[in-house]
């Protein structure tokens, strides 16, 4: 999912709106925005598919106001439909507010269960009404009180963004897994799950956003609370892996940067006789150009990409998958026949996609394919909100690497290693690698799920 808030800003709707058209490589299920208007009046606008589907009316002149917030959401089975598309919106007598969430609070059902009892009726599947009633619970304190008391009941990777008539409050999770950051524009201030959205909003970057930090931003200008004294920083390493857009800058370092030097440590750990090196488009190219680059094998665009297809590891079953493979990528048979080809990829999930590249590649006449991966085998479900799947349907969890290769019919196949994995960040020394290597930042409660 991603998050996008503006304080203060003039046409915030219109600017949030095309920022999230920067964030929409974070979720393609549904979208909105919301906005509080100048008599402290809600007004809110959601829909499900892609952003260009959704506005299409002049919904956005219909979302007045200097505050905003708005988010993209990701295909999740178990929360779907219009009703768990953030921004939320809350009345309550001690005012009214909305929110909007990334990610995913590991002790859900734990939460959810301490709500029920004391009488909350839920109307969504979100975390983001969670954290409403967690607030809500505590209220009549200031409200920054009842937020840090709400945050140190949730363990997980999220990252919350709650507009009310007056303010924003960013937060980030303990253990920074997810990314969040702010800017600045014309005076007043932005908040994003990425900062690729600021380039097009005309917005500068200020700062990331902490491991257990709110930031609440009002016409006092910008101030900071830790929510807990336990912080860490364990951004999730599938974020520059796989997930960001290379123009982002996560923590200090940008996302095609680290691909890059992965690619080039991945050359040195995993090398290949070949003729050429390729990139699967779009995640892996910054990875391929560093293979290329390191090990003197020449880069070529041996796929192209069809655009206005939607990324494969996003559609939320197997058939729809297996359909987008198909349809998003074509061999360059000009390019690749004849050639021993390193094919550079950033991640392997089910092994489906590669199988079928890798295919593609041997009908277009390459002679042999050597498939490389810039991150580990990755073997454990991400419990954290990025749909990884479960072990049984990944390729390497029950697999050698041998079998792994195997089954997607490839010359070779190396990973890179978990630690130059964690070496190739610059902005964070120890990042979260747990789909990789189960070993997870916080306790996953998955033991603990009760019901009455
Ligand atoms: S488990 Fe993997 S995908 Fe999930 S947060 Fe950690 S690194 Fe990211």
């Amino acid at each position: 999912m991603g998050v996008l808030a503006v304080y203060g800003v003039s046409d915030a709707a219109a600017r949030v709106y095309y920022g999230l058209h920067n964030l929409q490589h974070r979720g393609q299920e549904g979208g909105g925005i919301a906005t509080f208007d100048d008599s402290g009046k809600y007004h809110r606008y959601r829909g499900l598919g892609l952003l260009s589907e959704i506005f299409t009316n002049g919904e956005l002149d219909q979302l007045p106001g200097r505050l905003c917030v708005g988010s993209v959401k990701y295909a999740n089975a178990s929360r779907g439909g219009l009703d768990n598309v953030d921004p939320l919106f809350f009345h309550h007598r001690s005012g009214d507010f909305a929110m909007a969430a990334d990610g995913n609070v590991v002790n859900a059902a734990q939460v959810a269960e301490y709500l029920e009892k004391r009488g909350t009726i839920f109307q969504t599947g979100t975390h983001s009404e969670l954290l409403a009633h967690l607030i809500k619970k505590t209220a009549g304190e200031d409200r920054i009180v009842n937020i840090v008391k709400a945050l140190n009941m949730m363990e997980g990777g999220f990252a919350f963004v709650i507009m009310t008539p007056h303010r924003i409050y960013a937060c980030r999770d303990k253990h920074g897994i997810k990314p969040l950051c702010i800017g600045t524009l014309d005076g007043g201030y932005v908040v994003s799950s990425e900062s690729c959205a600021f380039e097009i909003m005309g917005a500068r970057f200020l700062r990331d956003v902490k491991p257990g930090e709110i930031v609440t931003l009002d016409h006092h200008g910008l101030r900071s609370t830790l929510y807990s004294r336990f912080s860490r920083h364990q951004m999730c390493a599938m974020e520059f892996i796989y997930f960001a857009r290379p123009d982002s800058d996560i923590d200090g370092c940008n996302v095609h940067a680290y691909r890059k030097e992965s690619g080039r440590r991945l050359a040195r750990e995993c090398p290949a006789q070949a003729d050429i090196v390729v990139g699967v488009p779009e995640s892996s190219l910054s990875a391929a150009q560093g293979y290329a680059e390191e090990s003197g094998i020449p880069y070529e665009m041996g796929l192209v990409k069809h655009k206005y297809v939607g990324r494969t590891f996003i559609q939320p079953v197997q058939s729809m998958r297996e359909l987008g493979v198909k349809m998003k990528l074509s061999p360059v048979r000009t390019i690749v026949a004849g050639k021993r080809i390193v094919l550079v990829d950033d991640s392997i999930v089910r092994g489906t996609t590669s199988l079928k590249i890798v295919k593609m590649l041997r009908e277009a006449g390459a002679k042999e394919v050597h498939v490389r991966i810039a991150s580990p085998m990755m073997r454990y479900t991400c419990h954290y909100g990025v749909d990884t799947s479960t072990p049984d349907q990944l390729l390497c969890s029950y697999r050698t690497l041998e079998q792994a290769c195997e089954v997607i019919g490839a010359d070779s196949l190396g990973y890179l290693s978990p630690e130059s994995t964690r070496d190739s960040c610059f902005g964070c020394a120890n990042p979260c690698q747990a789909c990789f290597t189960g070993e997870y930042p916080t306790l996953l409660y998955e033991d603990n799920n009760t019901e009455d």
